[in-house]
């Protein structure tokens, strides 16, 4: 098997301009910055032989080494760092300035010693997000060092309002309990009691795989199975998956596998649930995908608020590494807070060490993808469903589904219900029946007033459609989509007009600035939005151009909620 040396053979390794770089030239490290980065490096991430030190796709991961050392990167180090990987100053500058957990530090500046990230996405503003940062602020007003910030969704809306101190989530936050943690120094991640290797392979787990293997089951069958199931993207896409992996195994070797839990979509957290369950499920869909198409190597982009998982995978993958050396290699990456990410080819350019600005396509990725070659790209939970319906069959999967559709769903369901959480309830359920059965039912004192049935991208329907189908294809009729079925629930208590502002904001912060009508089309949007009265002419034009002219979904999806709020809320407007 061809394991991946891709990234050192790379086309861009070979440019001239690399030879003029090894004359000195420009700002030159300190012998000091050099032997700390080095000190720093040391330190391989998983997957990864010692050889790779100075690939350009480990430039993301050897920021992060100097990030979580500093809080912050000192630009000293980024010289060196340059210097090191044989990069130009401004390539290493260009990703460094890109994602939004990283901060320049410029010389003699130190990072604050403990961030306090304060979600101010959709669930977390509704449960007050507002009025806690200001008070948080207010509390530690004093410590110099301590730095309290709003950040987009971290993944944890069903315990709105949700914070990070450091590392250190804290569920439905108060000023004391982010107080306490701040003056106790609680910042370290909280580790899942996830199931480990021993356990699942007890439980049968990568028997399908063996029997792969072996030729006791055939791939066509396989890929069979996943396509009668009705199997799709369950990131947002919703693509095939059996065609998916038809279309790889047409493509010439070597083949990658991208697996995407970016997980960045606001009101979304069912990734995170099933990992801090059951990680093996999802890593033996991907070694069976691998399988099927004949892959070389597995990366996984791992958002990196997901912490707590990381270290899961980390040990997982470690474990799974020590009993079955012969696997593919599966490399495990960290993303750095770019929502932008989660979109395909971006994610491609960031595991690839670059800023994530999505490609122009075709070339699509399943032919041109990671390090050039044909990649087989997967939401997470895609792959953690693989295991069960080809060992089930397609009827186990099928059999569930309710209002004409079919199959099982991980809907992340927050806002104003008693029980908000990931549900794993039957696709095509409407919101009324999820939060009826699985929700526990409106929050006292509030009554359904609409919702967002597919995240802050996905738009937002009213009541009077609380018995539309949860699923793909059938909100498209109603201006909105499923995406990864994030739906978020809204009260009489609650604006529209601050929701749909609230997720344009959003957009402005994650859009990546690459294309003018998402990167301009966003800010003026929320300018609009901002004032007393809407000008709804004026920013029904504008959604049309985003709508019509922006490389990627984000810029074509933003103005899905405010068109929603301006179609199905009129009221608000009058
Ligand atoms: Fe970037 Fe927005 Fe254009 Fe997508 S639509 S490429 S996020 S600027």
């Amino acid at each position: 098997m061809n394991t991946v040396a891709i990234p050192l053979a790379r086309v861009d390794a070979q440019r001239p301009s690399r030879k003029a770089r090894a004359q000195a030239k420009g700002r030159q490290p300190t012998l000091e910055a050099q032997a700390e980065l080095l000190a720093l490096l040391h330190d391989e991430p998983v997957g990864d032989p010692p050889s790779h030190t100075k690939a350009r796709d480990r430039l993301i991961e050897h920021l992060h080494r100097i990030n979580d050392a500093h809080h912050g990167l000192p630009e000293a180090l980024l010289v060196a760092l340059a210097t090191e990987m044989r990069l130009s100053l401004a390539e290493v500058f260009e990703a460094a300035t890109f994602y939004h957990h990283f901060e320049l530090l410029k010389d003699g500046e130190t990072g604050p010693r403990i961030s306090v990230r304060v979600c101010s996405s959709l669930s977390c503003a509704m449960a007050g997000s507002g009025a806690l940062t200001r008070a948080v602020k207010q509390q530690l007003a004093a410590l110099a060092d301590v730095r309290v910030v709003e950040v987009p969704c971290i993944g944890r809306c069903h315990a709105a309002p949700a914070v990070v101190v450091g590392q250190h989530c804290i569920d439905h936050a108060t000023a004391a309990a982010i107080t306490h943690a701040v003056e106790s120094g609680h910042t370290s991640p909280q580790i899942p009691d996830a199931m480990a290797f021993d356990r699942y392979v007890a439980d049968g787990g990568y028997r399908l795989l063996d029997e792969l293997q072996s030729g006791q089951r055939s791939i066509d069958s396989v890929i069979q199975t996943l396509s009668d199931a009705g199997l799709r993207g369950l990131g947002g896409a919703g693509f095939a998956a059996g065609r998916k992996w038809g279309i790889l195994r047409q493509q010439p070797a070597p083949r990658l596998i991208a697996v995407n839990i970016d997980e960045g979509e606001p009101g979304t957290f069912k990734d995170r649930v099933h990992l801090e369950r059951d990680p093996h499920r999802f890593i033996e869909g991907a070694l069976i995908a691998a399988h099927c198409i004949a892959a070389s190597a597995i990366y996984i982009y791992l958002r990196d608020e997901y912490a707590g998982c990381r270290a899961v995978l980390q040990r997982e993958l470690a474990a799974l590494k020590a009993a079955r050396p012969n696997v593919p290699p599966i490399h495990l990456r960290r993303g750095a807070g770019a929502y932008i990410c989660g979109e395909e080819s971006a994610l491609i350019e960031s595991l690839e060490g670059k800023r994530g600005w999505p490609r122009l396509r075709p070339p699509y990725v399943a032919e041109v993808g990671l390090f050039g070659r044909p990649t087989l790209q997967h939401n997470m939970e895609t792959l953690h469903w693989v295991r069960d319906i080809a060992a089930h069959g397609a009827a186990w999967f099928t059999q569930h589904g309710r209002n004409g559709r079919q199959g099982l769903r991980s809907y992340s369901l927050s806002g104003r219900v008693n029980k908000p959480g990931m549900h794993l309830a039957p696709a095509g359920i409407s919101v009324r029946e999820l939060v009826d059965e699985y929700g526990g039912g409106m929050q006292a004192g509030h009554t359904l007033y609409g919702y967002f049935p597919g995240g802050a991208s996905g738009g937002m329907l009213p009541a009077a459609l609380d018995h539309v189908p949860l699923d793909f294809d059938t909100l498209q009729p109603h201006g909105c989509f499923i995406g990864s079925a994030a739906v978020i629930v809204f009260s009489q208590a609650d604006s529209v007009r601050d929701l749909a502002l609230n997720a344009m904001r959003f957009f402005e912060h994650e859009s990546c600035g690459q294309c003018t009508p998402c990167r301009e089309g966003t800010q003026r949007a929320v300018q609009l939005m901002q004032q007393p009265r809407w000008d709804v002419p004026l920013l029904q034009e504008l959604s049309a151009v985003m709508a019509d002219a922006s490389i990627c979904g984000l810029g074509q999806a933003a103005p899905n909620p405010l068109l929603c709020a301006i179609k199905y809320f009129p009221q608000e407007f009058a």
